[in-house]
C-alpha cells in the first residue's frame, strides 16, 4: 500500500511527490502523461531560477527531481477514487486496475474548455487544435485562426506566427486577459490580424477544416474565414467527477481546499488548477502541491493539523 497517492502529473503533482518522497512517503504519482498544461508553453519566462524555459523542458526536471527521490510513476486514467475506511483507499482506474493507499492528493488540472459549437468534434484533430505548441510546426505557410484572448492565444498567435503561418487572432471582447507586455509583442509582429468583438460560431471542412465561421457581437453579421486551421486557446474547465461524492466542489467544478490544502473529505488534499487557488501560475501549482504534501505528512503522521477542515 501507499502512504500517498498524488493524482495528476504536472507542476502542483510533481511537486508534491518531491516533498512527499523527502518525508519519507511511500509515493506513487498517476497521470495520463507528465508535465500538464506547463509542456503546452514554448517559452516560460516567469518560472524563478529560469530566465526563459520551454514548459517540456521545465516539466521534464520536474519528473527527474521527484523520481530522484523516490517517486514511482504510473501512466493511466483514475475513474474514481474511493474511501474504504479510516487511512484507506482504492484508486480505480479505467482498465480496471486499482492501487491501494492511506491518502490521496489530486492535483488532476483540468482539461480544454469546449467551444461548443457545430463542427468541434468532428474536426478535433484533423485541423481544429487545442495545442500550439504541438501543432503549430504543421502550419507553416497555411492560414490559420486562432480563438481567445488569454496568454496561452496570444502565445499561440506567437508561435504560429514564428513558424511562418498566416495568423488571425479572433477574440469575443476587445480587451485582453493575456499579459501586456504579451499582448504589446504580438500586436507588434507582422502579418498577424485582428478581429476583435467576434465570437466562434462553427467549423466547417471537408475531411479536414477549411473554414471558420465567426459573428459580430454587436452586429450579429456573420462572416466565413477561408482557412486551414483553428487553434481554440479558450483556457480550461474542471473535471472532478473522480471525487465528486467525497469532496465538496465549487459551481465550477473546481475541488474546494482550506489554506493548506485540505479539501472536506479527511485524508484527500488537493492543490493547483483542479482548486479554486487564484492565478494559475505554474510557480503557484508548484507551491500549491508542496503544500498540500506537507499536510498530507502531518495528517498521515498524526500531527496538528491546522487547516479549515482539519479542525
Ligand atoms: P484564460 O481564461 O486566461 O483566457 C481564456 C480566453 O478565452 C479569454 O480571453 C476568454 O474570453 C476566451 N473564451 C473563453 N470561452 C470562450 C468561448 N466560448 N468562445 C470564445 N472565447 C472564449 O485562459 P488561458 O488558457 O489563456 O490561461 C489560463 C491561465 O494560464 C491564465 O492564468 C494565464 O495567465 C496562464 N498562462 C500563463 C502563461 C505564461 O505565463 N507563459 C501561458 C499560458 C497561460 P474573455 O476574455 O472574453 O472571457
Amino acid at each position: 500500500m501507499y502512504d500517498v497517492v498524488i493524482i495528476g502529473g504536472g507542476a502542483a503533482g510533481l511537486t508534491a511527490a518531491i516533498y512527499a518522497c523527502r518525508k519519507a512517503l511511500k509515493t506513487l504519482v498517476i497521470s495520463p502523461e507528465y508535465g500538464g498544461q506547463t509542456n503546452l508553453t514554448s517559452h516560460i519566462e516567469n518560472y524563478p531560477g529560469f530566465i526563459v524555459s520551454t514548459g517540456w523542458d521545465l516539466m521534464a526536471k520536474f519528473k527527474e527531481h521527484a523520481e530522484h527521490f523516490g517517486a514511482e510513476t504510473r501512466t493511466g486514467k483514475v475513474i474514481t477514487v474511493e474511501k474504504k475506511g479510516e487511512k484507506q483507499f482504492h484508486i480505480h482506474f479505467d482498465d480496471g486496475s486499482k492501487e491501494d493507499c492511506k491518502a490521496v492528493i489530486l492535483c488532476h488540472g483540468k482539461l480544454p474548455r469546449p467551444l461548443n459549437i457545430p463542427g468541434e468534434k468532428e474536426f478535433l484533430g484533423r485541423g481544429l487544435s487545442t495545442c500550439a505548441t504541438c501543432d503549430a510546426p504543421l502550419y507553416k505557410n497555411k492560414a490559420v485562426a486562432v480563438i481567445g484572448g488569454g496568454n496561452a492565444a496570444l502565445e499561440a498567435v506567437e508561435e504560429l506566427q514564428h513558424v511562418g503561418a498566416k495568423v488571425t487572432l479572433v477574440h469575443r471582447r476587445d480587451q485582453f486577459r493575456a499579459d501586456e507586455i504579451t499582448v504589446k509583442k504580438v500586436k507588434a509582429l507582422e502579418g498577424v490580424t485582428f478581429i476583435l468583438n467576434h465570437a466562434p460560431v462553427a467549423i466547417k471542412g471537408d475531411k479536414y477544416v477549411t473554414c471558420f465561421e465567426i459573428e459580430d457581437v454587436n452586429t450579429k453579421q456573420k462572416q466565413e474565414l477561408k482557412l486551414d486551421g483553428v487553434f481554440s486557446e479558450i483556457g480550461h474547465v474542471a473535471d472532478s467527477t473522480m471525487v465528486k461524492d467525497l469532496c465538496k466542489l465549487n459551481p465550477a467544478g473546481e475541488v474546494i481546499v482550506d489554506d493548506a490544502g485540505n479539501t472536506s473529505c479527511p485524508g484527500i488534499f488537493a492543490a493547483g488548477d483542479i482548486t479554486p487557488v487564484k492565478y494559475k501560475q505554474t510557480v503557484i501549482a508548484a507551491g500549491e502541491g508542496a503544500k498540500a504534501a506537507l499536510e498530507c505528512h502531518r495528517w498521515l503522521t498524526g500531527g496538528k493539523a491546522t487547516g479549515e477542515y482539519s479542525k
